[in-house]
């Protein structure tokens, strides 16, 4: 895997603030601050995303994912916190070492974020739904 930025920072080559570390992952604040106490999760063994990442790698980083999310709702009482992970530069993934950014949300807050989640639920059938169940089912066969 090639080195990254985040590569960089675990390796203490560029600075970054942490906020959580154990022996598998390293929790810091990300550079942007989209919303006040942003935070990336990144596993110490590097993957460049989902599609590369082992089963052993993502325990650890579930383990860790509930217990930054919680310091950072103790410390800041947020309204609500979204959790993203970004895959793929059509995905908008800029680094390429897997990374969740927590994101807590702030209802009277400057926001940084912006999210569009549009319904197709009325131009798609059970029909169809089934047919595209089916084809990610057979994956695993
Ligand atoms: P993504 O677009 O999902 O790949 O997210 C990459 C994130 O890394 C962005 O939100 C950047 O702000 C963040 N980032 C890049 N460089 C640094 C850095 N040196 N320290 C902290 N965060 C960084």
């Amino acid at each position: 895997m090639s080195e990254t930025i985040f590569s960089k920072i675990l390796d203490g080559e560029i600075p970054s603030h942490k906020v959580y570390e154990d022996d598998a992952v390293y929790a810091f604040l990300d550079i942007s601050q989209v919303t006040k106490g942003h935070t990336l999760l990144i596993p110490k063994k590097a993957s460049a995303n989902i599609f590369e990442t082992d089963s052993e790698t993502m325990q650890h980083i579930g383990a860790a994912l509930p217990k930054v999310a919680n310091a950072i709702k103790a410390a800041f009482n947020p309204d609500g916190l979204n959790i993203i992970q970004n895959n793929g530069e059509y995905a908008d993934q800029s680094v390429f070492h897997l990374h969740f950014h927590l994101l807590p949300r702030y209802e009277n807050d400057i926001d940084g974020f912006g999210y569009k989640w549009e319904t197709h639920e009325d131009q798609i059938d059970d029909k169809q739904k089934a047919q595209i169940a089916k084809e990610i089912v057979a994956q695993f066969e």
